[in-house]
């Protein structure tokens, strides 16, 4: 007798007793029951034969605007972030609301089919047309079966360093920007960094919008916005609605002044988003050997009870010449980049590109593989989490809202999209 609408067999579950099988039963797009029995049918079943099942992956950095522009013009041949910001600017001026909106369905598609089913993209807002933003307010709509996407309104170039910057930023919001975005460090001055924090939550508190920046993305130990950003925090009783993307001058910060920031962006429930990929190739650059490692030290976050997710960044762009869009990689690059490589740590380190994000979407309590809740899951190619960070994605399967969305078995990837499966090729 058929029961539900899908029914996973057999499967080891995250947080549970990891010498168990369980069976998930699925009905609409809720998990209707988790089981140790094995006597229960659906109209789709899969086998997921001890393997681990574990909610889908956040992403919560991006930039979709420049994905898969790699070569365009130009390629980044000195791998600094000054000359993939040289040719962004050129790129820039090519883009279209078209061009931009393909590689994006491109570039999502990919993402879906190695388990990222959230994603937080930052729009160039210092793009004067605004059709960065105009086009992901938009790929939010035309690709919601495939991710679920927010923007961030993101000026680039900075807030004050031209006199329409900051109307631009809000202009971005009224056009449908989800987040208010900030780069501090790259004001002219750190009196205008600070100014330029300001503004940023001006903006956001005036639309009752998150905070979503830049924040002290340098090696430059003196770089120390992020402290406006807690003050600020603190003062405008923005809990929890703020994450600092990069943060990598914490890495080169005095530890008694870390600590004593760290402890306190905790108590504000602000949270730290390092982008690993992207912080060990750009960060250092200035240094001599040995050189340091430019990634937020996300161990001393933890301890420190700062909530820590990751970011992609990049993938195929001015900045970043690789990548699939697969976070395990980022997940990957950074337990390597900070030594989480005790037994326990490599357990828990998943949670940086799960759980942790989910609070910064606000989502934690629809999240997660349990009863009653919404049914997105991925099937990975591992029996725990270091089988996971060991073999890497894409993960077998990946079930968005109780239905088969991705399917990497037999040697292809294919996505179910439009009302049919289609193949996934990783290449421009
Ligand atoms: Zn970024």
């Amino acid at each position: 007798m058929v029961e539900y609408d899908l029914v996973i067999k057999n499967a080891r579950i995250r947080g549970k007793p990891s010498d168990r099988v369980y069976t998930i039963a699925v009905e609409g797009k809720r998990i209707a029951k988790i089981t140790p029995e094995n006597g229960i049918h659906g109209n789709l079943e899969i086998d997921a034969k001890g393997f681990l099942v574990v909610p889908p992956f956040f992403n919560a950095h991006f930039h979709l605007d420049s994905v898969l522009t790699l070569g365009e013009p130009r390629f980044n041949e000195s791998g600094t972030l000054w000359e993939g910001i040289a040719i962004w600017a050129e790129r820039k001026q090519k883009l279209t609301m078209d061009e931009m909106l393909s590689r994006v369905e491109k570039a999502v598609k990919w993402m879906a089919v190695y388990g990222t089913l959230w994603i937080r993209t930052h729009a160039d807002t210092t793009e004067k047309t605004l059709t960065t933003v105009k086009g992901l307010v938009k790929a939010k709509e035309l690709f919601k079966d495939l991710i679920n996407i927010q923007v961030t309104a993101f000026p680039q170039d900075g807030i004050l360093t031209e006199p329409e910057n900051a109307e631009l930023l809000e202009k971005s919001i009224e056009l449908g920007a989800d987040n208010v975005g900030m780069i501090p460090h790259n004001e002219h001055t750190r009196f205008d960094g600070a100014k330029s924090v300001e503004i940023a939550f001006d903006i956001a508190e005036k639309y009752n919008k998150d905070i979503d920046g830049h924040v002290d993305e340098t090696d430059d130990p003196w770089s120390r916005n992020f402290e406006v950003v807690v003050r600020e925090t603190f003062k405008r009783k923005y809990y929890g609605r703020v994450a600092a993307g990069h943060v990598t001058a914490s890495h080169s910060w005095d530890p008694v002044y870390r600590n004593r920031i760290f402890g306190l962006a905790a108590k504000a429930g602000v949270s730290i988003v390092p982008n690993p990929l992207i912080n060990i190739h750009l960060q250092g650059r200035f240094d001599n050997y040995p050189k340091r490692r430019g990634m937020a030290p996300i161990r001393i976050a933890l301890e420190k009870g700062v909530n820590v997710a990751l970011g992609h960044d990049c993938v195929m762009d001015p900045w970043y010449p690789l990548g699939v869009g697969d976070m395990l990689q980022v997940l990957f690059m950074a337990v390597h980049v900070d030594q989480l490589m005790g037994y326990s740590e490599l357990k828990k380190a998943l949670d940086l590109i799960t759980v942790n994000g989910a609070k910064i979407w606000h989502i934690e309590r629809e999240y997660g593989i349990e009863e009653g809740k919404n049914a997105n899951m991925l099937i990975l190619k591992g029996r725990d989490e270091l089988d996971a960070l060991r073999i890497l994605g894409p993960p077998l399967y990946v079930i968005k809202d109780g239905a088969l969305l991705a399917d990497n078995t037999g040697g292809e990837s294919k996505i179910f999209y439009k009302g049919k499966w289609e193949r996934v090729e990783l290449f421009l």
